[in-house]
């Protein structure tokens, strides 16, 4: 099928949820991928932080076949081989000790929140059932995802909304302070906002919040859902941070580009929940499992964390230079690793649409944050060819103006 007649059929057969670009892509390959008519993509965006190890890999793709070949599927009323190599390579490569699998990314969050209740209705307090996020923050779509998501265009017209959620101003220690309480089951957090423009919290400010819970008898639970898996040049983005979280929601690049969401957990916290407590159909289903199992092997193997880091410092430096060059469009590079957000002085989605033009995959977030999600797998090359056509569409945003 050619791009127009794609597109077409996708507007008249598919639920008109998401502001799509006029890209179809129909193969991708490492860092790059092509439309139906061949136009060649250089993706810095990966699948919105999924892709870890670019298009098709060929461990991924090996692991995918060989496990469909197999085991498809079990349901979870039986022992499968796959998420337990998976949950014991999640426990040995951080500090919790405890894994549940699901599906998606709001699915771990609501996961999370639930068995931070449970653990604290266990103990005994009934009454901790508060969960406080931060303003900006974006935990998911599902009904208590999206309102531990302090963002009212995600809520509004979903109500009434599950009670029990109260909001702190992201980064601000006293606000967290003053939201948390002895009714508080629990906080959550991103390490680094992605979805609310790349903004990072730093060690202090997570280091009082571990403080601010343990007072108060709250759990926290960190959202690495974009930030984890290396992305920021940690295995889990808290390693870097010194703060141990009780429980730790993954999902996004897990799976190698399949669908699956973990909640990792410490012992203690993993004790909230009791069998019958929560399930999932798919759960732990071993074609997903086997393609995390072969992605994370292979960051591993590879050194892919301490490459997203180097890649990570070279991109940003390269990007400081743009930034350097073009002053009055570009107001501040920021990130970690290969998490990075390019804020501009005007709405990003022309600068984009000139990227898209030129072959560059990204996207926009909050409006003017051009945002950088690519593949651990990315050279020097790529990153200064990714630059030259940011660079070209910087430029003709400037050219635009004058
Ligand atoms: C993407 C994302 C989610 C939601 O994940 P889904 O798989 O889309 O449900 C939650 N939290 C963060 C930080 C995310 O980036």
């Amino acid at each position: 099928m050619q791009s127009q007649e794609l597109m077409a059929k996708d507007k008249s057969y598919i639920m008109s949820t998401y502001g799509r670009y006029p890209i179809a892509l129909v193969r991708g390959q490492g860092v790059k991928a092509w439309d139906a008519e061949g136009k060649e993509y250089l993706d810095f965006l990966g699948g919105i932080a999924v892709n870890l190890l670019g298009h098709s890999h060929p461990a991924v793709v090996a692991a995918i076949a060989e496990q469909a070949g197999t085991l498809i599927h079990t349901s979870n009323l039986y022992y499968t081989e796959p998420g337990v190599e998976l949950a014991a390579l999640l426990v040995e490569n951080g500090g919790l000790d405890k894994v549940f699998f699901c599906n998606s990314g709001a699915e771990a969050n609501e996961g999370a929140i639930k068995l931070a209740r449970k653990y604290q209705f266990r103990k005994g307090h009934p009454e901790k059932t508060k969960v406080v996020s931060a303003t900006h923050s974006f935990h998911g779509r599902t009904l208590g995802a999206l309102t531990a998501t302090a963002k009212p265009e995600i809520q509004e017209g979903f109500g009434p909304l599950p009670a029990g959620f109260a909001y702190a101003e992201f980064g601000d220690i006293e606000a967290l302070r003053a939201a948390v309480d002895d009714k508080t089951a629990a906080v959550i957090l991103e390490p680094v906002q992605g979805e609310g423009g790349i903004y990072a919290l730093t060690p202090e400010y997570l280091q009082a919040a571990r403080a601010i819970c343990d007072q108060a008898g709250a759990l926290l639970i960190l959202d690495e859902i974009q930030a984890g898996l290396g992305r920021t040049g940690h295995f889990f983005a808290y390693q870097g941070l010194a703060v141990k979280p009780d429980i730790v929601t993954l999902a996004k690049g897990l799976g190698g580009g399949l669908p699956i969401g973990a909640i990792c957990a410490t012992q203690e916290a993993a004790s909230g929940f009791q069998p019958g407590d929560h399930g999932t159909t798919f759960g732990a289903n071993p074609v997903c499992c086997a393609a995390a199992v072969a992605t994370l092997k292979t960051i591993l193997s590879s050194h892919l964390v301490e490459m997203a880091a180097e890649m990570g410092r070279y991109l940003m430096d390269k990007l400081e230079g743009l930034k350097a060059k073009y002053p009055a469009l570009v107001k501040e590079v920021r990130g970690k690793g290969l998490m990075i957000g390019i804020e501009l002085s005007q709405p990003g989605a022309p600068v984009l649409a000139k990227c898209h033009e030129l072959g560059l995959l990204a996207n926009v977030t909050a409006g003017t944050v051009l945002r950088l999600l690519p593949p651990y797998v990315i050279t020097a090359k790529d990153v200064d060819a990714a630059v030259a056509i940011i660079d070209q569409a910087l430029a003709s945003a400037v050219n635009a103006k004058a």
